[in-house]
């Protein structure tokens, strides 16, 4: 049932006053549209995980299983022992607070339990009760507390109050991650069969039909066949879009997102645009049909098993190496965990640009190269004839993307490609972006509808540093290279600053490519007219 939007204002007058009792004694209230629901059995059952069945987080009984306790300390304790980085930030925390205010949804509501240190903590005081001789001994004197049902349902509610963007493992001087702590705490729950439906259907979806939308092979088909039709409305040129080719030397690989959403289908024209332009020898993979991997915010078995289709397609294709689109948390799985847990991908080559020679030596061991990193490549090189005014109707800015910010430290090829196809780009506040980019507040599988207040609490910081650089300059679009801000962004611009659109780096791209044998273009790829003006304000 659509639930009534908060009214901004109400939103924007958040209490940091701490509450007068300790956060132990203040059990977690499910009250609507801070949390997320919970996934039906059928999804469940589809993936094989524990306890399937219908439950809401707001029920009093959650149907755990008989020896729900002991499945989660056992779990701990094979994490502690697997993962030293887990061990690691249970100890090392000295509470200095340094992450406290640098949390999206800290500044959002205001609720202490999210500050990044306490969001641990309610992990690590089940640690210490369990897991060391303080805690045994000690108990709440130690920090250590039992884990008891509340507990669990706080791990829930809070666990998914994170975006696991890891904005604020910049600032702790131990580097404590805590978007590995939620992972955990997450990947615990799961045990206990406690997830959510936004992280489990996309999941279920890719096992049935290769995609999170659960788009079937001839719908994945008909939306490149569509897309070729549009571009040649366009341009005049007809496109091939090659599918499941063997011997094609590049695996093209994108979030489905793309090829279904919007305004995510303007970014695969321009891919299509800048592949075709350059002459690229690839093929899509109708298997291997989602880049993105809902997997990483359940578990990482989860994650490891959705992976795995990208080298196997890769590998049944014969490709030399594989190129992928405009995603956030796919880069983080394909960057930080697709080569120890699926690799290594001894059977594809480093990959070089068909184009420039470029061997892109940092993909040596993943074979997997960036869609930004290969046009940026390529205009540094000055293979595509770009013409800026045909995007003066765009006065742009860059949202860095937390995963591919933070995670694989991709912050100059966007902005590079962003100054070569625009005439109007400003940033906004430095302490916004790069590194230091704020969330868009509905990652890690948060961008529902019924948790609307939460995600625009954990958005507004994004929000208000937009609004910023539209007073000074007149911003009306957002530039950025993940599906999940794309299917994100115009809700949470909408609510604090209207008249922000949102835009893929490739959208940008095609629009000012200019291809060869073209016929003279009066609208850019949503149709509207070009030029200073164009169809906005
Ligand atoms: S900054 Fe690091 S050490 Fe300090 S409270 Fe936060 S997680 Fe703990
Ligand atoms: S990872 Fe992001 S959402 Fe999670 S606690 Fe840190 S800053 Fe907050």
């Amino acid at each position: 049932m659509a639930q009534q939007k908060p009214d901004p204002a109400q939103l924007a007058a958040v209490d940091f006053t701490p509450p007068r009792r300790g956060w132990r004694d203040l059990p977690v209230q499910f009250r609507k549209g801070t949390y997320n629901y919970a996934t039906p059995r059928r999804h469940v059952e589809a993936l094989g995980l524990p306890n399937p069945r219908d439950w809401q987080p707001h029920d009093a009984d959650w149907n755990l299983p008989s020896d729900w306790k002991r499945i989660i300390l056992d779990g701990m304790k094979e994490r502690l022992e697997r993962y030293r980085s887990f061990r690691l930030f249970m100890d090392i925390c000295v509470r200095c607070g340094a992450c406290a205010d640098k949390c999206h949804f800290y500044l959002g509501s205001g609720d202490p339990r999210n500050t990044p240190v306490l969001r641990a903590e309610l992990l690590r005081s089940v640690y210490r009760r369990y897991f060391t001789a303080a805690g045994r001994m000690f108990g709440p004197l130690a920090g250590a507390r039992d884990l008891t049902e509340d507990v669990l349902k706080e791990w829930f509610y809070y666990f998914y109050q994170c975006t696991e963007c890891r904005r604020c493992s910049v600032f702790c001087p131990y580097g404590i991650d805590t978007a590995e702590i939620t992972m955990i705490g997450r990947e615990l729950l799961s045990l206990v069969g406690c997830t959510i439906q936004w992280v489990v259907e996309p999941a279920a979806n890719c096992y049935r039909t290769g995609n999170h939308l659960g788009i079937q092979p001839h719908g994945f088909k008909d939306s490149l066949e569509f897309a070729a039709d549009e571009l040649e409305e366009l341009t005049g040129i007809r496109i091939d879009i090659p599918i499941d080719r063997k011997g094609a030397e590049v695996l093209l690989v994108v979030p489905s997102a793309d090829y279904f959403g919007t305004p995510h289908y303007y970014t695969l024209l321009g891919y299509l645009m800048v592949l075709h332009e350059a002459c690229v020898d690839y093929t899509f993979s109708a298997f291997a049909s989602e880049g993105g991997n809902f997997g990483l915010f359940a578990s990482h078995e989860l994650m490891k098993r959705l992976n795995g289709k990208i080298y196997s397609e890769a590998r049944r294709l014969g490709v030399k190496w594989i190129l992928g689109g405009e995603c956030g948390h796919m880069w983080r799985v394909i960057h930080q965990y697709m080569d120890t847990m699926n690799g290594p991908a001894d059977f594809l080559e480093v990959p070089v640009s068909p184009v420039t020679g470029t061997r892109f030596d940092h993909a040596a061991s993943t074979k997997m190269v960036h869609v930004c990193e290969f046009t940026a490549d390529l205009i540094a090189h000055g293979k595509l004839s770009l013409d800026r005014s045909r995007n003066d109707h765009w006065n742009v800015t860059f949202h860095d993307s937390c995963n591919p910010a933070r995670a694989m430290g991709l912050y100059e090829e966007p902005r590079l490609i962003l100054r070569s196809v625009l005439n109007h780009f400003h940033e906004m506040a430095e302490d916004t972006i790069r590194e230091r980019t704020l969330c868009c507040g509905s990652g890690a599988g948060l961008g529902t509808d019924e948790n609307f207040e939460m995600r625009m609490r954990g958005g507004r910081p994004r929000a208000m540093a937009v609004h910023d650089v539209r007073t000074r300059h007149g911003t009306n679009c957002v530039a950025c290279i993940c599906a999940i801000d794309k299917a994100t962004l115009p809700p949470l611009l909408e609510y604090w600053v209207p008249g922000v659109d949102v835009a893929g780096v490739h959208e940008l791209v095609g629009n000012a490519l200019v291809m060869t044998g073209e016929r003279p273009r009066t609208t850019d790829l949503r149709g509207e007219p070009l030029g200073e003006g164009g169809g906005r304000a």
